[in-house]
């Protein structure tokens, strides 16, 4: 123990603010941004306890550093005390950012350093996309393990590594949060590129055009991480598949790091060559689910830690009750939400935000699907016609699209096998059941097929509410 132990001190501080804070009816900022806890001094330093690096840096940059440390200069009579931080919590010392427990300072001078190091951004990395800014959870705790794994180890482990699942799942942010991670542990010096898949394809062939393609080839070939989005736009496009075939292997004799994200399983994606196929399957494939409800809510909270934001607890959970589909609809209704707050400049309450959000929240919901909408986004997503689902053809490439539709159908709506038949071209109500049937079976034994299904089912929820 030191000489002045400032436990105590720090005690009586928390409480003062915490009263001061209270009366001023800012309850829920005094949760949100003064969250410390003492650990020990030293001297004139104290060392306090904070969740992560991010949240430390965010009440640096608030101010409410200094007010502690203020406000226990004030009770103790001290001066000259400096409070660093720790980061604990044995999950978030586990990722990159801070992989060492690491000590950040802020004295009155200002000596805080929010920015370790000036680094130029890369150009194909979008700033928000980084590890701190990633909620794992259940549905991507997996695939948030393996980013990082890859992150500290690229090129060795994991590689390549897929991320694959709906829309607005997380596949790119993780994908770029590997980037931004071995981007900074290198300082900047390592070739890196970040594309989507279909501007790889552009680039490409505009280089057969221009009779520039040595220069894409040795552009490509010599990278050391490859992040490429959105391959389910590669199908059809032969030539671009080979150079991604040769790219792919030069790559690997690298050992550079490549990361590949797409809407579905590998298995799913029709036309593209098998030889790449091989390759992506032979990596590690993980797959992105909708977060459940405890995952949004640490989402949204999240999300109004960097915005700086605060509404009221039953507003985050009627939010995150409500929207259900993927975490870019959640942001998009948090943003919504506080937009209007700001507008109308007034506190969030549930009743403004029920009134508000009624319009998403109802067509997010599972009625009112229509057997049509299914049809067409399972033509759509296997490359067929809506009339190839109801007609009579029989190969392979349109009974198993046109099973997969009666059996979601079949879920997914309140009709019957007999009204299923007609809404299936006039088919007898014993074929509906036996496709249903079908699709059920394969279900217990074909993992990816659960997982495809589950995607389809997105898609046309994401469908519907696109058209309202
Ligand atoms: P996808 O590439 O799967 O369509 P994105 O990576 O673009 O989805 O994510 C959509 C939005 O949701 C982005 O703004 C992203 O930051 C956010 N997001 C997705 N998953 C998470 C998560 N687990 N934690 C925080 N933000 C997330
Ligand atoms: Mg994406």
């Amino acid at each position: 123990m030191s000489d002045h132990n400032f436990e105590l001190f720090w005690k009586e501080a928390f409480n003062q603010l915490q009263t001061k804070y209270i009366n001023d009816g800012q309850e829920s900022e005094f949760r949100l941004w003064f969250r410390m806890d003492y650990i020990e001094d030293e001297g004139n330093i104290i060392y306090v306890g904070v969740a992560s690096e991010f949240l430390w840096e965010s009440m640096v940059s608030k101010g409410n550093i200094d007010i502690v440390r203020n406000k226990i200069e004030e009770i103790s009579g001290q001066s000259g005390i400096e409070i660093k931080c720790k980061i604990k919590n044995a999950s978030v010392v586990d990722t990159p950012v801070t992989s060492e427990v690491e000590t950040k300072t802020t004295t009155k001078e200002k000596k805080v350093s929010v920015t370790p190091q000036e680094l130029k951004p890369h150009p194909q990395l979008l700033e928000r996309y980084t590890f701190d800014t990633f909620v794992p959870g259940d549905n991507s705790d997996y695939a948030y393990k393996a980013a990082i794994a890859a992150a500290q180890e690229p090129g060795k482990k994991f590689n390549p590594i897929l991320f694959y699942g709906g829309v607005g799942l997380g596949k790119t942010h993780l994908m770029q949060s590997i980037g931004h991670y071995i981007y900074e542990q290198r300082k900047g010096d390592i070739k890196l590129s970040c594309v989507p898949a279909e501007s790889f394809a552009n680039e490409f062939i505009n280089s057969i055009t221009a009779k520039t393609t040595e220069k894409f080839k040795s552009k490509y070939r010599n990278l050391d991480v490859l992040l490429l989005d959105d391959i389910h736009f590669l199908p059809g496009k032969e030539a671009v598949q080979n150079e991604l075939f040769y790219t792919f292997d030069a790559l690997r004799n690298r050992n550079a790091q490549m990361v590949f994200t797409c809407d579905r399983p590998i298995s799913e994606l029709k036309g593209l060559a098998d030889r790449l196929r091989s390759r992506f399957a032979n990596g590690l494939c993980v797959d992105l689910q909708p977060p459940n409800y405890e995952t949004r809510i640490a989402i949204i909270r999240k999300k109004l830690e960097i915005m700086k934001k605060d509404i009221p607890d039953d507003v985050v959970n009627y939010i995150a009750k409500n929207i259900e589909t993927n975490v870019r609809d959640l942001e998009s209704a948090l943003t919504k939400m506080i937009g209007y707050s700001e507008l109308i400049n007034k506190k969030l309450t549930l009743e403004i935000v029920q009134s508000q959000l009624r319009d998403s929240i109802s067509s997010s919901l599972p009625g009112n699907i229509t057997v049509d909408t299914i049809q067409k986004v399972i033509a759509d997503f296997y490359n067929i016609s809506v009339s190839d689902i109801k007609g009579k053809k029989r190969d392979k490439k349109i009974v198993f699209p046109r099973q997969i539709a009666v059996y979601i159908s079949r879920e997914l709506t309140e009709f019957s096998f007999p009204e299923l038949g007609n809404e299936f071209g006039g088919r007898d109500h014993t074929t509906m059941m036996h496709s249903y049937n079908t699709i059920e079976n394969q279900l217990k034994t074909d993992s990816s097929l659960e997982a495809t299904i589950n995607i389809l089912v997105r898609n046309i929820k994401d469908y519907k509410n696109s058209r309202g």
